[in-house]
This record gives structure tokens, C-alpha cells and sequence, in this order.
């Protein structure tokens, strides 16, 4: 009989040659354990999906709840189902007044193709501004705002009339104009590397979109639900999206993902045309159950605040150490730059070896990612800095 890392090479799409996977037959809290039984740090949360950690029991408890009374019954938006429709009211709640309308949906990508939808529909437009090094997924449309050119050529034609900015040029800023649908950015840029705007440069694209009469959208599909120390990332600026996307964290390890806006905007896709977008699971309501455990855990934890005492753990903790250049964070998301001497590759291998779970951006080639549950303890913070630490003396002294 075959194995499963045979079957796994055999008979899985994949988009790139992995050797030696981790086989994982469990995990908990910040805890992967693999088929030869050993215990693995995740400090990727599943690229910053498990933020409330690996098979939570109040989630778990929610899913099986909730498969005692239903999983999918009909499409979304034809019947009231009463996980939705209260995920969709704590979020409204937890959002301002002009984010109240909730459009679920199943992953981040399909997020970005739903608001993409909404920004053209409600200005009449057809131009997308995008910037460089974001990443907002591997559908068409979202694929089309990649701002990485090698990824998308392959792939080509795409979605036309996209115009790409460098973030945080102040100067390129007047590039977005009447013709302009939509501007959709990053607040945080993830994976670019971590990379905080500059003071003032949201105001500006909020200001610049009101006086265009074009749509703002953030994607906070990497960086929402207390990542970032505040519970969406837009708090740490001051500056409210029309349309913000959702995903990853948002259902506690199950899959679900959603775009806001306001009533008002949102039902714009009842009419010319009605059904303006529809989806057969978005909003599934196992995943929705799952989600408002999630969400209610986050804010009764204080998870958020949390985050960002726990991020400055890790940045403390790190920073002095020679092999690293620079560390950019943004609560408990760290994006760890290394010293030019350092090669990464190895550093991933020490990484792995040390039993950590660490991961590179698509976008910087000398940085990693620290990303852990926003559950760990500080036992574990202390457990997983020793073998970072551990893992980069190996490196810098090979
Ligand atoms: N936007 C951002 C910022 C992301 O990080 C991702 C996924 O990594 C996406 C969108 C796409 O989400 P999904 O993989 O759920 O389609």
C-alpha cells in the first residue's frame, strides 16, 4: 500500500515541488503534531488563519452545535439563517456605521472578486488601482491586481484596465482620477514583507477617492481579526475603507471570507442587474458558527490587545540578535528582515529542523514571517524565541 507522502506526490495539484513534508495528523492550540509524533511550533497560524488557535474548543464545540441543527440548506440570501445573520450583526457592531452590510462568501479571493463587483457596479467605472508587492489572491480578477508582474504574465489576458502604484508615493497619488473604480490596497502591506504605510498616506487615498468619487477598498484578509492589535487594521489609521475584505482568521479555521460596506451600497446588486452576485456556500452556516465563536473569543480574550504586547515580546527579543537586519511589525505579525550574510534558505532548513514553523513572503526574499495564534502563552512566546534564536546562531555560525 502506498503512503500518504507518496499518494501526496502522486495525486496532489501543487503549486510548487516540496520535499519532505511534515505529515500532520493533529493540531492544537499553537501545536502541529506530525505522523512520527513529534510537536511542531506553528508560528505561521496557517498564514494567519488560526488566530485563535488550532481546534479551539469553543469553535469546536460551535461547529458541532451547529451540525446538530443544519449545514447547507439553500443558496446565499434566499433563506434566514440564524448563524449568518448573527456573525453578520457582531460584525456590524463591531465595525462603523458605514460598514453594516455583510456579503459572505468562502475565501479571500472571492472577497476581492465580490467588492471588485460592487465598486464598478456603483460607479459605472471600469479602472482598478492596485499597488505594487500586494497579493490579493489567485482568481482572476484578484490576480489581475498582483503586484508582482513575473507572477500574472503567464496568465495573461487579464482583467483590463488596471493601473499599479508603488505604495506609500505620495507623488503617484494623483494617478487616480475620475475614470477610477476602485483603489484597492493593503492597509498592512503582508506579503510585500510587513510594510506599515507612511503617516498620512491612507488620509490621502480617502481624500484623493472622495474628491474622484471612487470606491476605497481594504483587503485585510491577511491582517484583520486582532492580528494587528487593533481588531481590524484600518483602527490603527483612522481611516475607514467603503469596502472592506475578509477572510482567513475570520472563521476560526474553517473556511468562510466576506466583503462590507453599507446597506445602502450593497444593494446595489438587488437590481440592473437583480442577482447582481450570488454564491452557492458563501456563508456556509458551519463556517458562520464557527466564525462568531472565533470573533467573540477575540474580543472576550482581549486577544487584540494581546497581540500587540506579545508581538513586542518577540521584537525585543530578536531585534538585538546579529543575523537580523530589521523587524517590522505590526502586533502580532512580525516580518523578520535578515543580515545580507544570511542565506535564507538555510535559515528555513534550521528553522524546520528546530521543529518551528516559519514562513517566507512571496514578496521579500530576506525576510520570514512570525505570525503565531494570538492564543499563545507566554510560556510558549519564550519557548518559541529560544529556538528562533536557536536556529539563527546555527545559521550565522555555519
Ligand atoms: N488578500 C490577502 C492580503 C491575502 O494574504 C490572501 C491570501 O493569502 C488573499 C487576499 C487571498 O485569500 P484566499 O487565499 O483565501 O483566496
Amino acid at each position: 500500500m502506498l503512503t500518504n507522502r507518496q499518494l501526496f506526490q502522486l495525486h496532489m495539484g501543487l503549486p510548487s515541488m516540496v520535499n519532505d513534508p511534515i505529515e500532520i495528523v493533529q493540531a492544537k492550540g499553537i501545536y502541529l503534531i506530525d505522523s512520527e509524533g513529534n510537536k511542531h511550533i506553528d508560528l505561521v497560524s496557517g498564514v494567519a488563519v488560526s488566530n485563535v488557535g488550532h481546534l479551539h474548543p469553543r469553535v469546536v464545540d460551535a461547529i458541532k452545535k451547529q451540525l446538530d441543527d443544519y449545514m447547507h440548506v439553500m443558496v446565499y440570501g434566499k433563506f434566514v439563517h440564524s448563524p449568518q445573520v448573527k456573525l453578520a450583526a457582531k460584525l456590524a457592531e463591531n465595525l462603523p456605521k458605514s460598514l453594516n452590510a455583510v456579503y459572505f462568501v468562502n475565501s479571500g479571493s472571492e472577497a476581492i472578486e465580490g467588492a471588485l463587483k460592487l465598486a464598478k457596479r456603483l460607479t459605472n467605472r471600469a479602472e482598478l488601482v492596485h499597488f505594487r508587492n500586494a497579493y490579493h489572491g489567485g482568481t482572476a480578477g484578484a490576480l489581475s491586481l498582483l503586484g508582482n508582474e513575473t507572477m500574472k504574465n503567464a496568465f495573461r489576458p487579464l482583467v483590463p484596465s488596471t493601473r499599479m502604484l508603488d505604495f506609500n508615493d505620495f507623488s503617484q497619488i494623483s494617478q487616480i482620477t475620475s475614470k477610477t473604480a476602485a483603489v484597492i490596497i493593503e492597509p498592512i502591506q503582508a506579503e510585500a514583507g510587513i510594510i506599515l504605510p507612511k503617516q498620512g498616506y491612507l488620509q490621502a487615498l480617502r481624500e484623493r477617492c472622495n474628491q474622484m468619487g471612487c470606491i476605497l477598498i481594504f483587503d485585510e484578509i491577511q491582517m484583520g481579526f486582532g492580528r494587528t492589535g487593533k481588531l481590524f487594521a484600518f483602527e490603527n489609521f483612522g481611516v475607514i475603507p467603503d469596502i472592506i475584505c475578509l477572510a482567513k482568521a475570520m472563521g476560526g479555521g474553517m473556511p468562510i471570507g466576506a466583503f462590507i460596506s453599507s446597506k445602502e451600497n450593497m444593494m446595489a446588486f438587488t437590481h440592473n442587474p437583480e442577482l447582481g452576485h450570488i454564491t452557492t456556500f458563501g456563508g456556509h452556516p458551519v463556517s458562520c458558527a464557527a466564525s462568531l465563536a472565533a470573533l467573540e473569543l477575540i474580543l472576550e480574550e482581549n486577544l487584540v490587545t494581546k497581540a500587540d504586547q506579545n508581538g513586542k515580546l518577540f521584537e525585543e527579543a530578536l531585534l538585538p540578535h546579529p543575523a537580523i537586519k530589521e523587524i517590522r511589525r505590526a502586533g502580532l505579525m512580525l516580518g523578520v528582515e535578515v543580515a545580507e550574510s544570511i542565506e535564507i534558505d538555510q535559515l528555513m532548513k534550521a528553522f524546520k529542523k528546530n521543529k518551528l514553523v516559519v514562513d517566507q513572503f512571496l514578496f521579500h526574499e530576506k525576510a520570514f514571517r512570525i505570525a503565531p495564534p494570538l492564543t499563545i502563552s507566554e510560556n510558549e512566546i519564550r519557548e518559541s524565541i529560544h529556538l528562533v534564536i536557536k536556529s539563527l546562531d546555527q545559521v550565522l555560525n555555519t
